[in-house]
């Protein structure tokens, strides 16, 4: 099993990466790379734990980009972390971060729910908190029953305590993960929902900046829609790549490592790595 994709709650995943391991030796991952939103660092600790066991860890990050409207994530596989370029864009990153999730709290204040950016915090135990964790506070609080209803009432694209953040553009993210060693790879293509056109436009341009691979396999999906990423990757010469996307077990439709194959028209990303 590979897994190029997946969360420690240095990010917004529940688990620990020495969980977020015992999780992969026990699937029988044998690649496996944390991708936590703009931050490598739990790759050290996921390092550690992983030495002696028969698993190749990959260094990963997931960019929060921003292209034309919308929120495009980008992974950056194989990175070097300690790359000074790519510190610099996870710090900027990360201030913007910070500055939204204060604004965010700002929005629920205004609407009765107070204190929201100082729970969060502590449910993430750091402050680069995102809407996952509002959401989390919002359910503790008793304002919403799921995270479903978060999104829907409060957080989402439009509501109340929506807020935009000004993130790296595509170009940039996917520039900086490449100057930093690394592979970029469009992530989750169908979750941005785009039209199909819109979709085709989006990976001409990622491909344009220099994208290496598209997330052919992003959780569950069907093999229809697998095989349209396929066509997608011949089309534009990218990479097929493959991730779970997960965020810990309550979180997440799909256990670590079990998506679907790739399709055999594929070239996987990781036929070209040493592991
Ligand atoms: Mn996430
Ligand atoms: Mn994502
Ligand atoms: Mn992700």
């Amino acid at each position: 099993m590979i897994d190029l994709h997946c969360h420690s709650h240095f990010s917004d995943g529940t688990l620990s990466p020495t969980a977020l391991l015992a999780k992969a030796l026990e699937a029988n991952i044998r690649i496996l790379a944390l991708t936590d939103h703009d931050t490598t660092a739990g790759l050290a600790e996921l390092h550690a734990m992983a030495k002696g066991h028969a698993i190749s860890i990959v260094n990963g990050i997931e960019f929060s980009t921003r292209w034309k409207k919308y929120d495009i994530h980008v992974l950056g596989l194989q990175v070097d972390p300690e790359h000074l370029g790519l510190q610099a864009l996870i710090e900027q990153q990360n201030t913007n971060r910070v500055a939204r999730a204060v604004q965010i709290g700002d929005r629920l204040a205004e609407l009765g729910i107070a204190d929201t950016f100082a729970k969060s915090c502590v449910i993430a135990g750091h402050e680069r908190v995102g809407r996952p964790h509002f959401a989390q506070a919002l359910i503790n609080e008793g304002v919403v029953p799921d995270m479903r209803s978060a999104f829907k009432r409060y957080l989402g694209r439009g509501k109340k305590g929506y807020v935009p953040t000004p993130w790296l553009d595509l170009e940039t993210a996917t520039c900086g993960i490449k100057a930093a060693g690394g592979q970029a790879v469009l992530a989750h293509p169908l979750k941005y929902a785009l039209t199909n056109l819109k979709l085709n436009e989006l990976i001409r341009a990622f491909k344009m900046a220099g994208g290496d691979g598209l997330e052919v396999i992003s959780g569950e999906m069907t093999s229809l829609q697998i095989q349209c990423m396929a066509d997608f990757c011949a089309r534009y010469a990218l990479l097929a790549s493959s991730g779970s996307d997960y965020h810990g077990d309550n979180m997440s439709r799909i256990a670590l490592g079990r998506q679907a194959r790739l399709p055999v028209n594929c070239t996987p990303i990781w036929h070209q790595w040493d592991c």
